[in-house]
């Protein structure tokens, strides 16, 4: 009988155990929480110095490794938001002079780091619409250092294939910087498709129960060290607490994750049934114009996805007003389903026309699909919709 092949444990496995594998005799089994920002140090040396605002706090660091296996990093480091992730990820790569093209349909807070601050030290950045054609390379000039970009695409629903984009930044020599916060690493692991740097708010489905604020940036160990000098410069790292309370969210994250999907697909594909619903944004139906990307790149197709009443903005107020189980709230990515219209949130800035054109109607809705039974989901759409 031959030796059986070692296989890598599946991300089920990983989520729950890597990082804290010790096995001594009585170890919790919990990793216990250390909220302390000391720690005692060797006489007579500066090495292994601990202090949480340099990422190598207990917490952090048992995060750091289960969240660099998830994805398939070599490293990665936690900070104390996306925010903070997306921040120090791009500091990390871009110096005064240098260019930054970037997908315009990215996270709200995101393009206003890039088009104020950003801007402010003499970087140069220019967004683009991810859609078109060839729009990467048209746009790569000679100081061009990154690629930026979202998939899939906040509150649309489009998804983007990496493959292309990969081409031109290995081409040119340059990094590819995905935010893959809406796929998780479960749905979508894009350093495979050439990827050089992840970026998650794990605020959302990472941790996944509404209760914390954090970032994670993953790549190469050399850069992910550059990152956690420009947090720990920056003042960007997390607490303790976070970290401990991450790690206990991203046990569960793959089943999370599986029933996300499964729930949205049943509600996205009852609702296009519906006649109050002029339109389902959803990348798993077959009706959705990237369902052939989504299905050759993704495992999933998200818990995320969007709907437009036929109404338009009074039958869309209607309906929040009547949902039950969905409550009215911003953020996703959650064990509880919420629903938000971009027009109050991220596209407030724009006007009825404006928002129109990107694709966002007055009536248009934005679904974080929890893990409630979809029975009972479908039933509050229902009523609400009457
Ligand atoms: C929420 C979000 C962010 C910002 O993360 P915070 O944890 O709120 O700082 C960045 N990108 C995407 C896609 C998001 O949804």
């Amino acid at each position: 009988m031959g030796a059986r092949k070692q296989r890598s444990p599946d991300l089920a496995t990983i989520a729950v155990h890597t990082g804290a594998e010790q096995r001594d005799s009585d170890l919790p089994v919990v990793p216990p929480l250390y909220q302390s920002v000391n720690f005692i140090q060797d006489v007579g040396t500066g090495e292994g110095l601990r202090y949480p605002r340099y990422g190598n706090a207990p917490n952090a660091e048992l995060v750091q490794a289960r969240i660099a296996a998830l994805e398939g990093a070599e490293s990665s480091v936690l900070l104390a938001s996306g925010q903070g992730a997306t921040a120090c990820a791009l500091m990390a790569l871009l110096r005064p002079g240098d260019h930054l093209l970037a997908s315009a349909f990215i996270y709200g807070g995101t393009s206003q780091l890039l088009t104020t601050e950003f801007t402010a030290l003499g970087i140069d950045v220019t967004l683009v619409n991810p859609l078109e054609t060839r729009v990467w390379r048209t746009h790569v000039r000679k100081h061009t250092r990154a690629i930026f970009l979202e998939t899939p695409i906040n509150p649309t629903c489009r998804v983007l294939d990496l493959r292309p984009v990969s081409y031109v930044t290995k081409e040119a020599g340059i990094a590819l910087v995905v935010d893959s916060t809406f796929a998780s690493p479960i749905n979508l692991r894009p350093l495979e498709y050439g990827a050089d740097v992840v970026i998650h708010s794990a605020t959302k489905y990472l941790n996944g129960h509404h209760d914390i604020l954090g970032g994670v940036v993953c790549g190469t160990s050399s850069y992910t060290d550059e990152v956690r000098q420009k947090m720990k410069l920056w003042g960007q790292a997390p607490d303790p607490f976070a970290a401990w309370l991450l790690e206990r969210g991203l046990k569960t994250l793959d089943v999370r994750v599986q029933r996300h999907n499964e729930n949205a697909m049943r509600v996205a594909e009852w609702c296009a049934e519906r006649k109050e619903i002029r339109r389902v944004h959803y990348p798993g139906l077959p009706s959705h114009p990237d369902h052939q990307i989504a299905s050759e790149t993704m495992s999933g197709f998200g818990g995320m996805m969007a709907i437009e009443l036929t109404g338009g903005a009074r039958a869309a107020e209607r309906f929040l007003k009547k949902l039950k189980l969905f409550r009215h709230a911003p953020s996703l990515g959650g064990v509880d389903s919420l629903v938000s219209e971009p027009r109050f949130t991220s596209h407030a800035h724009l006007t009825p026309a404006e928002r129109a054109a990107v694709g966002i109607p007055d009536g248009f809705l934005r679904l974080s699909i929890g893990i409630e039974s979809a029975a009972d989901l479908i039933d509050d759409i229902e009523q609400a919709l009457r």
